[in-house]
């Protein structure tokens, strides 16, 4: 039996590893799309390392796109097995692929427009909406903790990762002759005691473990004061210099993280009379599916929504859907909370929103998520006098301030938390995978120190017998 890393191999997109049992049966964990660097990223995806018509099942660990965002062009070259996955990541992938498909769709046709200027043939976008609505019938759910079986050769066990709605880590039972071997897939990693998914809960021994790293290399502060920053953030401009504060935010998670803060502060009497809007048609939708997945919420927000029915949803709140209803808002001067995708400001209707306020000093932009070095978000949070947005020049005069502690992976403490369910003897093998260089080797380290002594970094393409 061998396992294959195909991809989030010493970085954090693209994430895809295959094992091949002794009969052949080939189980693809994840088919995630690299994502975030130009140009290249498209060829590394068109380029898989296996061919899709050979994969008999793909087991994915949750919805976002650098874990599922290949699977609707492994379709359309022929993939014809069975995409296992939790309720929750079916729904989300529902939603989220169809969203990808109609960007890969207007990416192709602006780079289409360059290359006619060039005098260059089309080319064709990797895969369309069309694509990845024909692709969800490969799709089948197995809830939390119950058992699926594969051929009477491998079961699959999903356990709360407690990364985003319906994340998992998948625990697998390989039979292999007389013996059977034990392989956990962590996915992403989550964060302890936040305020609407569970925890991260802990999963049986296994042999092998294929481990993420993101923050291999750091720790978080604690989510204690992260409503009362966002509280501060709401009066200092919606109140004091009664101004716009723009919230970008990744449409799943994080958005509705900072719709339920204010849902609660709202609740407690402490949020203002102030119109709050949601931004984003995919924000809206994950909203809407968050809300079908009550299964997956912790404790806190339960007791929460006991009095409470809707907890994203007060009423001053607004899901705004249609274009139009988005123009309106660049024309309104009264104060607001604008809540938009995307997070990192690169692209969707934030961009509009930051094109309309960031000349003002009244506007406050409030970063509360990761933004990679080469986007506009990166530029305008680390004090770029002028950036480009739309291929214009734009002052920044608003006001900027982070919030830090959302995170959607835990830190290198909390993933050592995660796995501390494991007897360390009884493992085999962690393969670390999905972090960049620095956090995996720190992870490593640290690893060793604790004494989980057989560790080792992933490398591209690497095949391994276990
Ligand atoms: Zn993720």
């Amino acid at each position: 039996m061998k396992i294959e890393f195909l991809g989030a191999t010493r970085e954090v997109t693209g994430s895809k590893h295959l094992i091949t049992t002794k009969k052949g049966l080939k189980i693809l964990l994840d088919c995630g799309m690299y994502q975030g660097k130009g140009l290249e990223t498209d060829s590394m995806n068109r380029d898989l390392g296996f061919d899709p018509k050979e994969i008999d099942y793909l087991i994915l660990s949750h919805a976002h796109i650098d874990h599922s965002g290949l699977i609707p062009y492994i379709y359309k070259l022929g993939f014809n097995g069975i995409v296992v996955c939790t309720p929750a990541t079916r729904d989300l992938c529902a939603i989220m692929l169809a969203d990808a498909g109609r960007i890969q769709e207007s990416d192709t046709h602006t780079f289409n427009k360059k290359r006619q200027n060039q005098g260059l043939p089309p080319v064709d976008p990797i895969y369309t909406e069309a694509d990845a609505q024909a692709c969800m019938g490969c799709f089948i759910s197995v809830p939390y903790h119950k058992k699926f079986n594969i051929e009477g050769e491998v079961t699959v066990e999903f356990f709360d990762a407690g990364h985003i709605l319906g994340s998992a880590c998948v625990y697998l039972e390989i039979k292999d002759g007389r013996r059977t071997v034990k392989v956990g897939f962590t996915g992403d990693v989550g964060r302890y005691d936040k305020r609407i998914l569970k925890d991260p809960e802990p999963f049986p021994q296994v042999d092998y473990l294929i481990m993420e790293s993101t923050y291999g290399d750091r720790l978080h502060t604690t989510l204690d004061n992260a409503e009362q920053e966002l509280l501060m953030a709401v009066l200092d401009t919606c109140t004091k210099k009664k101004g716009k504060l723009i919230i970008p935010s990744f449409a799943i998670g994080r958005a509705q993280e900072i719709i339920y803060a204010l849902d609660r502060l709202r609740h407690k009497g402490l949020l203002p009379d102030i119109d709050v809007f949601v931004d984003s048609p995919l924000s809206v939708n994950a909203t809407n599916i968050m809300r079908l997945h009550p299964e997956c919420f912790n404790e806190e927000i339960t007791e929460y929504m006991q009095n409470e029915n809707d907890p994203f949803g007060f009423d001053r709140l607004q899901y705004i859907q249609s274009v139009e209803a988005s123009k309106a808002l660049n024309v309104r001067h009264k104060t607001c909370i604008i809540i938009s995708a995307s997070g990192m400001m690169e692209a969707g209707r934030v961009k509009h929103h930051l094109a309309n306020n960031i000349d003002n000093p009244k506007t406050t932009i409030l970063c509360v998520g990761y933004c990679e070095p080469t986007t506009l978000g990166a530029k305008i949070m680390r004090g770029d006098k002028t950036v480009s947005i739309f291929g214009r020049p734009y002052e920044v005069r608003a006001e900027k301030r982070t919030i830090e502690s959302y995170s959607g992976h835990g830190d290198y403490e909390e993933l050592l938390r995660y796995i501390s369910c494991q007897e360390k003897r009884s493992l085999k093998k962690i393969f670390i995978v999905h972090g960049e260089a620095n956090a995996q080797d720190h992870f490593k380290e640290t690893l060793n120190k604790k004494g989980y002594k057989r560790v080792e970094v992933a490398e591209f393409r690497q095949c391994v017998e276990i």
